[in-house]
């Protein structure tokens, strides 16, 4: 099937939308309430584009391609209509932008920057809501929302908990819990999977709000250390530090993540975190367990001394004296060599895993 996309011919798939064909063929459409992962919901209006023939513009992230459609997605009155949009968002803005943790990552900014929206032309009231802090997780600016609905179907439809719908109408329609009650006493387990699809600074990691600026941080692929999952992630670093991490994109988790992938790495700059071996010191008390027991050792010394301890007792007792317990941060494949090394080294059955709670 095939299509004249902005005057060129382009291959496009049946079933496809116009938003797809148009990204397949390099030719992006602005949107703020699309997300890979989401359905289509057509809600912002800023993807509408000039199809001929049709009444009015058409949203291209929920049309339909179709045979020989003629398509423009930036002809003079879509940018127009485009302009008027952004101009309702902006007229009911806090232009914060130099203090705004978004700023430098936000599509609001960035269609506004290419539209010429310098400020909004509607005088009037404008969303007054105060910051919640509540949770320990990420902040929340409801006056920078453009109720995109992105963290509500994401709570939804993806991670399946419905934690945050809209309430209110019209003009005081706001993302909220039921009630309005914390997100620390509603359904949500903080994942954050709303944080990341935010498209403006309205949902924002609490590690990140003074840390960094968007364009001071380096993105790190990594893979999450916490389950056999196997999270892609991306680590977001400024000068050796963590500022906040995202799901990227992989087969494991299509860039979502939990709450410990997500938030849970204060671990790697805590002051007692190990970062050499330590072995026991030969006058240690029987179970003494403090720092000042330990010395620090190569690897190779702390394996000897290890396997060492094992074989003592082993020899000493029996077998059966050993027991293995491994570990979710471990790969699939460390966790069968471990196994390996209980029942072929060691001799003994006793091994099980943290997984099993
Ligand atoms: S959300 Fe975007 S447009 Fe709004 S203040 Fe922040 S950076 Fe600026
Ligand atoms: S953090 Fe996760 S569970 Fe909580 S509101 Fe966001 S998407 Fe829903
Ligand atoms: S909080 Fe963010 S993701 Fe949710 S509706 Fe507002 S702008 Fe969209």
């Amino acid at each position: 099937m095939e299509i004249l996309l902005n005057g060129t011919r382009v291959a496009v798939q049946p079933g496809q939308t116009i938003m797809q064909a148009a990204d397949s063929a390099g030719v992006h459409v602005p949107r703020l309430c699309n997300y890979p992962q989401l359905k289509p919901s057509g809600a912002c209006r800023l993807c509408v584009v000039q199809v001929k023939g049709a009444r009015g513009l058409v949203a291209a992230c929920t049309t339909p391609v179709a045979e020989g459609m003629e398509i423009e997605t930036d002809s003079p009155t879509v940018a127009d209509a485009r302009r008027d949009v952004l101009d309702l968002l902006v007229s009911n803005h806090p232009l914060d932008c130099f203090h705004c943790e978004a700023c430098g990552d936000c599509a609001l900014q960035d269609y506004a920057y290419q539209y010429g929206i310098k400020e909004g032309s509607y005088d009037g009231a404008r969303r007054q809501v105060e910051v919640d802090d509540r949770n320990p997780f990420f902040r929340i600016d409801y006056e920078k929302c453009v109720l995109c609905g992105i963290c509500v179907r994401m709570c939804d439809e993806v991670m399946g908990y419905g934690a945050i719908d809209f309430a209110g109408r019209g003009f005081t329609t706001l993302v909220s819990t039921p009630y309005g009650v914390s997100l620390d006493d509603s359904a949500c387990v903080f994942c954050g999977n709303c944080v990341q699809g935010c498209p403006v600074g309205a949902l924002v990691p609490k590690s990140q709000v003074g840390a960094a600026r968007a364009w001071e941080m380096k993105k790190v692929r990594s893979v999450c250390p916490y389950c056999g999952v196997g999270c892609a992630i991306d680590v977001h670093v400024k000068g050796n530090r963590i500022i906040k991490i995202e799901g990227a994109e992989s087969p494991a988790n299509h860039t979502m993540t939990c709450v410990k992938g997500r938030f849970g790495w204060e671990f790697v700059h805590h002051e007692d975190r190990l970062l050499k071996p330590l072995v026991r010191r030969a006058d240690a008390p029987r179970g003494a367990v403090g720092r000042e027991w330990f010395e620090e050792a190569t690897w190779d010394e702390a394996l000897a001394a290890a396997a060492a301890g094992i074989a003592r007792v082993r020899d000493g007792v029996g077998p059966d004296a050993v027991a293995g317990l491994s570990s979710a941060k471990a790969s699939n494949e460390e966790n069968y060599l471990f196994q390996k090394l209980l029942r072929a080294a060691v001799g003994t059955n006793n091994v099980d895993h943290c997984a099993r709670l």
